[in-house]
């Protein structure tokens, strides 16, 4: 799911916890929000699947 909520992008610096928005910016700091969800398989990741055989490899 894709989500629309976005977190300071500087909160560990300026706040004492994530503040998150729905804005562009932050509304306490004025810093760039960024979308809080983390990115999701990365298409262009050609090396992703090389690790996670590695990481199966691992746990056998
Ligand atoms: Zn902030």
């Amino acid at each position: 799911m894709i989500s629309d909520i976005r977190v300071c992008a500087s909160w560990q610096e300026h706040h004492d916890g994530p503040v998150y928005t729905l804005a562009s910016t932050c509304p306490v700091c004025g810093s760039d929000a960024v979308n809080s969800a983390p990115a999701p398989y990365d298409p262009t990741d050609r090396y992703g699947e090389y690790r996670r055989a590695l990481k199966r490899r691992a746990h056998e």
